[in-house]
């Protein structure tokens, strides 16, 4: 009975998971009256009562056709199938809840379950150590060796770390061969310590992967503070681990010895030139890049080293465009209205849009979004712009002049930056509905906004430099380099526009 209800219990709920293995383990004990369980799903323990005994029986639990995990008992019930068959239910579904919160290559917990570990701990003003690891040369040993040994790399190191990570400690695959470590330490040096522990201790033999033997290293940035404080916590240790990374690697650095003008400094770096030349508007185009070239007033394509192409006649003024499909752009915002221009040439009879500023085109949910001239209203479309949708602003924000100056997709969210009050409105991007808003904490930022997927920061552009936001609002890094158009890329990175250049940043 008591079962049933932690079955209901259990598939109800998903907030909690270890909360909810916490109840079921204890009440599963209760109720067999076992001296002895073992849970282990894809060979990591997840519940262990009792000693261990000589007579326990380890019972297979299957997810599909493929095992997952294992269940050992002492005194074997063998004279209770139902109860058994009630448990091994049980772990199933506890396989399906950590399924969610796992990454599967590794075992260890996966970058959602990562971001839950980040919302907690910004509710509490304990002081922990993050880290972020990164493998060197990890490009190298699948070039070298093959994909499959680098899978198996992954793997050793993965259990390598979690193998020392100390008790209380948190650990999860962020991504690729990037790792983060949640410490909770009292101080800094403390933290540090462990850290090169734990970077040591995995680097101290060989990984055995496709009969072969590879020596891996790994770098590590550090960030210390309060809890409260995690997002921005883990932004300072992935600036420390680029760090590491620029100083030589196999090493770890501290975020508390980066000065603010080292970060600057790393930030510009990253910048790498693409274009002697400012370029308005970005876009990606198959594998160019795409944007307004100030110089000729034609929209021109852009090769990696810096060639450019036009392709199209020019637009005296034009203010911004879109890509659409393989080959439409919009290009609106001269004093005659928007055209819209095909393979270079301007689409006979398109919509007169004379009252709009800007377009933003979300590839995936096939619609635009238009701001009206004045900057007052957002419209979103299908993008033969044949039903248009006014989208509806809170009250709060509807009494006060707004001055749309962005939009961007993000994630489930739209975002909306309003450039007078430097509030960032989020909207569902599905149903448009108004979610949450809030504002940017400094004055002055309001050319342009972009939300960098691939690192999950706000980039916000103003005449005297451009700041990185965490979606939260904090500030993560400033610099006094002005961004003029930006336009990220999930595989090739993010490419920037400043006024005398077009960079390429590495993300
Ligand atoms: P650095 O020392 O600067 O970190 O260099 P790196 O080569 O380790 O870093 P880079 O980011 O250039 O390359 C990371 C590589 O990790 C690229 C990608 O193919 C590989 N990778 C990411 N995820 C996986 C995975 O799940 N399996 C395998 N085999 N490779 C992966
Ligand atoms: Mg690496
Ligand atoms: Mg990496």
């Amino acid at each position: 009975m008591i079962l049933e209800q932690l079955l209901k219990l259990l598939t109800d709920s998903s907030s909690d998971p270890e909360g909810q293995l916490r109840i079921l383990a204890r009440h599963t004990q209760e109720s067999l009256d076992a001296s002895f369980v073992e849970l282990r799903m894809d060979g990591m323990p997840v519940i262990r009562l009792g000693d261990g005994a000589a007579d326990a029986r380890r019972y297979p639990i299957s997810s599909g056709n493929r095992t997952v995990g294992e269940l050992t008992l002492a005194p074997v019930p063998e004279d209770d199938p139902d109860q058994l068959a009630a448990i091994v239910r049980c772990a199933e579904v506890i396989y399906r809840l950590r399924a969610g919160y796992v990454d599967t290559l590794t075992g260890l917990y996966n970058r959602r379950r990562l971001d839950m570990e980040m919302e907690a701990l910004a509710l509490s003003d304990e002081p922990v150590t993050i880290a972020m690891l990164d493998i060197d040369h990890f490009k190298h040993v699948n070039d070298t060796h093959g994909h499959p040994a680098g899978d198996a790399v992954l793997k050793q190191f993965s259990a390598r770390l979690a193998a020392c990570l100390p008790a209380g400690g948190f650990l999860a695959r962020y991504g690729g061969e990037e790792f983060c470590v949640i410490l909770r330490e009292v101080d800094e040096p403390a933290g540090v310590e462990t850290v090169e522990r734990m970077r040591h201790a995995v680097s101290l033999e060989p990984v055995r992967a496709e009969k072969r033997e590879i020596q891996i290293t790994s770098s590590a940035g550090v960030a210390f503070g309060s809890a409260r404080q995690a997002r921005e916590l883990l932004g300072m240790a992935d600036q420390a681990l680029y760090a590491a990374k620029t100083g030589g690697r196999n090493q770890s650095v501290r975020s508390a010895d980066l000065s603010r003008r080292r970060a600057t400094q790393l930030f510009r770096k990253r910048f790498r030139r693409l274009l002697d030349r400012p370029l308005l508007d970005l876009a990606w185009f198959g594998q160019r890049v795409i944007g307004l070239d100030r110089n000729t007033d034609r929209l021109s394509c852009v090769d990696y080293f810096g060639g450019v192409v036009p392709v199209s006649r020019p637009f005296r003024g034009a203010l911004s465009f879109a890509r659409l499909g393989k080959k439409t752009f919009w290009v609106p915002a001269d004093e005659r209205g928007v055209r819209v221009a095909e393979g270079g040439a301007v689409l006979r009879g398109a919509l007169d849009l004379s009252e709009l500023r800007r377009v933003y085109i979300d590839q995936r949910a096939s619609r635009l979004y238009l701001i009206d001239r004045a900057g007052r209203t957002l419209y979103a479309s299908d993008p033969q712009l044949r039903r248009t949708r006014t989208i509806v602003f809170p009250d709060e924000a509807a009494s006060k002049t707004r001055s749309l100056t962005a939009v961007l997709a993000a994630g489930r969210g739209l975002l909306v930056l309003d450039a007078l009050t430097r509030r960032i409105f989020v909207f569902d991007r599905q149903s448009l509905s108004y979610r949450k808003s809030w504002t940017l904490p400094a004055a002055g930022y309001e050319i342009c906004l972009c939300y960098l997927t691939t690192l999950k920061l706000l980039l916000v552009s103003g005449a005297d430099g451009a700041r990185l936001f965490s979606p939260d609002g904090s500030l993560v890094e400033e610099t006094d380099l002005p961004v003029i158009s930006a336009y990220d890329h999930p595989l090739v990175g993010l490419v920037l526009s400043t006024p005398d250049e077009t960079v390429l940043v590495r993300s």
